[in-house]
């Protein structure tokens, strides 16, 4: 199953969705990077360019695990996982940013720059334009810059600037309408790293294809681990590139993918992310793609919510939307307590510290396992390493040590 045939001559739609949907303005620039990127994509150097980058500096292959003591505990199912929070900046994000960051040097840009919610992603970008020794600027609302200090922090150290949007919500789709911004006015010397399967085509696809890596060698991993192909693969999904990343790798086979969102307060709260698992999404156009978007009648888009923040967006990866429709993948949400729950559950019986974003998967899996017979296989995506989330989980586990260090912490500054 080819996903990027667009043998309906609709090149970078999936179904009814994606697209490209940009002003006039950047239509020659979006047309330079489809060329570009159609280039390297048929160009087997390229990926074993990519491929070489990142087995020299990520570390890749990740590995695939066994988790023997909680597939013990659950009594069902064998649980693997593949094991992204082992590259370079602790998640898969690195994978895509690279990605770009070569094919930024096909173009012949130095400056790059990037929307961030969580700041994972324009980490992430500031370490590839480090690296690559491009100019970066990482797009980020004032909300986000308040909160996520610890990411703001090393993008600075790594030589990028930091913009802090003071534009309506001043979170994420307010960097991402700014870097937009940006781009319409620097496009001859500027690349836009997008983080995520979405957005205008090509970059649901670009994403896809760099993301790739991962499925690509889960599948040969997993077979030589657990002497089969899994039955099923979990994922979790934000925008949904570490998850179309895994799946590829099974798309022609008989495994059953399952998609998990951002479940937060649950069904009918108001205050989750799930665009498919829940009914409150709708079809729309914004931030120059169509897809699922969580919004009002008017358009107007909702506020979103999730423990995990790399999940808390308000689209989803197009490409997902039509294989969801076509009943080739399957979406299930996780909630927050029952994702706080499932990390200590993970941590306790395996010393493994999934990233938040990545514990809806394990939540998901760790619900259908113990349904399922020891002779079945479990295959998890872990996307990232939860390091980051001290300052999250310590607050939803109420932990009282950890208030105490940090109220000791701002004694010792003092009130300036
Ligand atoms: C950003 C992020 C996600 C969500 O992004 P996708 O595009 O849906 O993969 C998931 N896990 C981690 C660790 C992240 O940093």
């Amino acid at each position: 199953m080819d996903l990027f045939d667009f043998a309906d001559g609709r090149e970078g739609y999936y179904g009814d969705y994606g697209g490209a949907f940009l002003p006039e303005i950047l239509t020659t620039t979006i047309e330079e990077l489809q060329a570009c990127f159609r280039e390297c994509k048929s160009d087997p150097a390229f990926w074993q360019e990519f491929v070489e980058l990142m087995r020299s500096y990520s570390g890749r292959p990740t590995p695939v695990t066994y988790l023997e003591n909680l597939s013990n505990k659950l009594g069902g199912a064998r649980i693997y996982v593949k094991r992204e929070d082992l590259g370079h900046t602790g998640s898969h994000k690195i994978n895509n940013v690279m990605g770009q960051g070569l094919v930024c040097k096909r173009l012949g840009k130095k400056r790059v720059i990037a929307e961030t919610g969580a700041g994972q992603h324009g980490f992430a970008t500031a370490t590839m334009a480090a690296r690559f020794g491009f100019e970066c600027k990482i797009y980020m609302g004032a909300v986000d810059v308040a909160r996520q200090r610890p990411n703001v922090f090393w993008m600075e150290n790594l030589g990028a600037t930091v913009v802090a949007v003071e534009d309506g919500q001043r979170t994420l789709k307010d960097a991402i309408n700014e870097c937009l911004r940006d781009w319409v006015t620097n496009m001859a010397d500027t690349h836009y790293v997008l983080g995520t399967a979405c957005g205008p085509h090509p970059f649901p696809e670009m994403v896809s294809f760099f993301q790739a890596i991962i499925g690509r060698e889960a599948r040969e991993q997993i077979v030589a681990e657990a002497g089969r192909l899994p039955d099923r693969v979990f994922a979790c999904v934000g925008g949904g590139s570490n998850a179309i990343g895994i799946f590829q790798g099974f798309m022609d086979d008989n495994v059953e993918l399952v998609g998990v969102e951002a479940g937060g307060h649950g069904p009918g709260s108001g205050l989750h992310a799930a665009r498919l698992a829940y009914d409150d999404a709708s079809v729309g156009v914004a931030q120059g793609y169509k897809t699922y978007f969580l919004q009002n009648d008017d358009g107007n888009m909702l506020e979103t919510h999730s423990i995990a923040a790399g999940l808390d967006y308000i689209g989803i990866n197009p490409i997902l939307v039509n294989l969801w429709q076509q009943e080739r993948v399957r979406f299930e949400a996780a909630t927050d307590d029952a994702v706080r729950e499932a990390l200590q559950l993970t941590m306790r019986t395996e010393g493994l510290i999934p990233a938040l974003e990545s514990t809806h998967a394990f939540a998901q899996a760790i619900v259908e396992a113990p349904k399922m017979s020891k002779d079945e296989v479990i295959l998890i995506n872990q996307s990232g390493r939860g390091d980051k989330d001290i300052f999250t989980v310590a607050d939803a586990i109420d932990d009282r040590h950890w208030r105490q260090f940090i109220r000791d912490k701002a004694a010792e500054y003092g009130e300036d």
